[in-house]
């Protein structure tokens, strides 16, 4: 990154990593996978983040999804302040707990009960333990490529973080906790009712990313979805939707409503905390009644339900409610999906561009993205190239290959050419 003067970000990295394992509390984020040096942020603002030496770049990281607002708001900045004025938290019951899960119930109607928590991999664990509590059974099936967030059984052939590092699985976790976990390939139906018409009576629930955002952007073929809900609806298998990226992403009521598909269960966070701590779980009733203390399930938070973070979320969806924000968000996305296509292009480079919603990815090979293994075999080398010289020209995009960029209400045509003509000049040079 030689055209960006990165001094204070270098020099804090080295002190991080004498004291923060590789620097980072968060993997992705040090920039492994394409070869720099991480950012070390200032502020952000609207579409726009600053590091600590000044450089300015348009960003679709956006906190890894949540600022779909765009960063610092001033409605929820304001709605936080006022919030913190009144005390961060209380250990007991808040009216706000009951707004945020209204509203989230509204657009999210399979959630017909739901408990808040403080992280996505919180809220997929939870519902796990709540799937096999109500089924009596063990056996989770996941897919390649799908990340869940970092509960033991989960991290099986679990994308983006993992897929960087080559990691298959990680160190640490008991093969007895994996051996539980039987992972398929997605988009890959009839693997799936093979597994179920073998061991359907010892599968407590299938848990997948609807769309998959951690390989990129990968869709559902058409009928996939649908064939997932039939097959496990049939065996009696609780059907987990983790939305933890997908929702308020994909559509407002995220896949479950672009697809037309009820699943059981459904996790979400990123965009519900507004860009503080928040997940939360939900489903049928019959399933949240288990949980503690209305059920023998146990699941419990110090900080769950905090009046900060779910003050972010109730200000984060106000706006998102609004009759026309959705338009506008799909618009922006598909003016980029279009600048960036068309900036391939006329380039003469090969890529393949995905999108589903305000979530985005390009793959560089010239053949059709289904499932991991597909996003695996991207030239990933290309991407790193890619990546660094899209930075260099004030273009922050996520530091892996496998991971999914992100559209906000916040980003103008102006942002939307700036990023399309750096994408041009980019591909020139690479391809
Ligand atoms: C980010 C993510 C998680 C984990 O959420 P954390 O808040 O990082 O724990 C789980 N599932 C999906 C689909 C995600 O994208």
């Amino acid at each position: 990154m030689s055209k960006l003067n990165l001094k204070k970000s270098r020099e804090l990295f080295r002190k991080a990593k004498r004291i923060i394992p590789g620097g980072v509390n968060s993997p992705v984020r040090a920039f492994s996978a394409v070869g720099g040096n991480p950012l070390f942020i200032e502020s952000a603002k609207g579409s726009k983040i600053y590091d600590v030496d000044g450089n300015e770049y348009i960003d679709y990281v956006q906190s890894w999804g949540p600022m779909i607002v765009g960063h610092a708001n001033p409605k929820i900045i304001n709605a936080i302040k006022k919030a913190a004025d009144k005390g961060t938290s209380f250990g007991a019951p808040t009216p706000l707990e009951i707004e945020l899960a209204t509203m989230v119930r509204k657009v999210y109607p399979s959630m017909e009960v739901m408990r808040m928590v403080n992280s996505g991999t919180e809220a997929t664990m939870s519902a796990i333990r709540a799937a096999r509590g109500f089924t009596g059974r063990d056996k989770v099936v996941k897919f390649e490529g799908c990340y869940h967030g970092h509960a033991d059984g989960l991290l099986v052939k679990a994308g983006s973080g993992l897929a960087t590092f080559g990691v298959p699985t990680s160190a640490g976790v008991p093969k007895d906790y994996a051996r539980n976990t039987i992972t398929l390939p997605y988009n890959d139906l009839k693997a799936f009712r093979q597994i179920c018409e073998k061991a359907g009576k010892n599968i407590a629930c299938v848990i997948i990313e609807p769309v998959v955002g951690n390989s990129g952007c990968i869709l559902p073929k058409p009928g996939y979805l649908e064939g997932l809900r039939k097959i496990t609806k049939k065996h009696g298998i609780v059907l987990i939707f983790d939305e933890v990226m997908t929702g308020f992403r994909v559509s407002f009521g995220g896949a479950q409503k672009a697809f037309k598909i009820k699943p059981d269960m459904t996790c979400l966070g990123k965009v519900i905390g507004g860009g503080l701590p928040v997940g939360a779980y939900g489903g049928k009733k019959e399933i949240m009644r288990m949980i503690s203390p209305d059920g023998p399930v146990y699941q419990a938070g110090t900080l769950s339900g905090n009046p900060l973070a779910m003050t972010a979320g109730i200000e984060n969806l106000k706006i998102l409610s609004k009759p026309d924000t959705y338009k506008k968000l799909m618009a922006k996305s598909a003016a980029l999906e279009d600048a960036l296509k068309n900036a391939a292009k006329r380039a003469g480079i090969k890529t393949k561009f995905y999108r589903a919603g305000t979530m985005f990815c390009t793959y560089f090979t010239d053949k059709e993205v289904y499932n991991f293994t597909d996003a695996a075999n991207t030239n990933t080398v290309m991407f790193g190239k890619f990546f660094i010289r899209m930075l260099e020209r004030g273009v922050n995009l996520a530091p892996s290959a496998f991971e999914a960029g992100f559209m906000s209400l916040a980003h103008t045509n102006s942002d939307i050419k700036k990023t399309a003509q750096a994408a041009y000049e980019v591909f020139k040079e690479i391809k």
